[in-house]
């Protein structure tokens, strides 16, 4: 079943202590556009400026993301400068520039309106709601954010998470916008205002689930080359959401083999920078790395 992502689409310029990279291929709704369409179709909603390179439509279209929803708009495409340390669970922005989004209002084609799963990439949370709001009865809605939009626009963003069914967010910014440091305790707040399911994402740590009758916990697959972090959230989001779409099934044990193909996409996508390694990717790797991740973590009864 086909997946709706409104996100961003960006140029990114990253420093890691691995490496840079300047205007590169970036933002939310490209890594987890990508890592998706493994899975599923994928209907792409999302804005870009004049500057936007021709070699980074080709490489949306290789992956036949279908992009009737994409919009060449005047101006510049959106910017995200940012720098990790040796910690690369923590990116620290330098500069956002907003550029075509500062504008830009969603407007879906008929062909979309359908959806059944809808991906709210992180974005302005007014932009998410817009898109949600042209979406008839989904079966399943899922949205991100990041530390940008919980201080800039939280009333738009509690809205927002109203009519959301499912969180996927990192550790940090779940403490953020609960202001709960404890994150059994965060799960609660965040069931008090819509979402039935939260899943956190703890960068090489892994990820949590929680609903409200059960948690779950993934280690992330450990790497011997790691190069750059962003995207991993995206990335992981994409293979989780692309599963669920391509199964239909909604069930607990789909969802936690779904937290397992996030965390496979999100372990290759930070082996290179940029869009790169997610581009050159195969389906049979995919494959082969769910299995060693089902190895890693498999023990016996007491
Ligand atoms: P992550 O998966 O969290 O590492 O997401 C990284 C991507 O988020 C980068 O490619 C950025 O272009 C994008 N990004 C950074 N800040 C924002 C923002 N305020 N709104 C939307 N996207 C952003």
């Amino acid at each position: 079943m086909p997946i709706l992502v409104v996100g961003s689409i960006a140029y990114d310029s990253v420093r890691t202590p691995f490496g840079e990279a300047q205007e590169v291929l970036g933002g939310s709704a490209s890594y987890f556009s990508v890592a998706a369409s493994f899975f599923a179709p994928v209907r792409l909603v999302a804005a870009v400026g004049e500057d936007f390179r021709s070699e980074d439509v080709a490489l949306l279209r290789s992956r036949e993301i279908d992009l009737d929803g994409l919009r060449h708009e005047r101006g510049k495409t959106f910017r995200w400068s940012g720098e990790y340390g040796y910690n690369l669970n923590e990116a620290r922005t330098l500069a956002t520039e907003l550029n075509v989004f500062e504008r830009f209002k969603p407007h879906l084609p008929d062909a979309y309106r359908g959806t059944d799963f809808v991906f709210l990439a992180n974005i302005d949370p007014d932009l998410q709601r817009e898109v949600l709001s042209q979406v008839r009865e989904p079966r399943l809605v899922a949205l991100d954010t990041m530390n940008y939009w919980i201080e800039s626009k939280p009333e738009a963003l509690r809205r927002t998470l109203g009519e959301v069914d499912l969180l996927i967010i990192n550790d940090a910014e779940v403490r953020q916008l609960t202001g709960q440091a404890n994150l059994v305790k965060a799960a609660q707040r965040v069931f008090e205002w819509g979402p039935s399911t939260l899943v956190v994402k703890r960068g090489e740590y892994g990820v949590l689930m929680f609903t409200r009758g059960s948690r779950f916990a993934a280690p992330a697959y450990p790497l011997e080359e790691v190069q750059d972090p962003t995207g991993a959230g995206d990335s992981f989001a994409g293979g989780f959401m692309g599963y669920l779409a391509n199964t239909g099934n909604l069930d607990e044990p789909s969802i936690r083999q779904a937290i397992v193909v996030g965390s496979v996409m999100a372990s290759f996508n930070v082996e290179e920078f940029s869009l790169r390694r997610l581009s050159s990717l195969t389906y049979p790797e995919i494959e082969e790395r769910y299995r060693a991740f089902k190895r890693m973590t498999h023990f016996e009864d007491l």
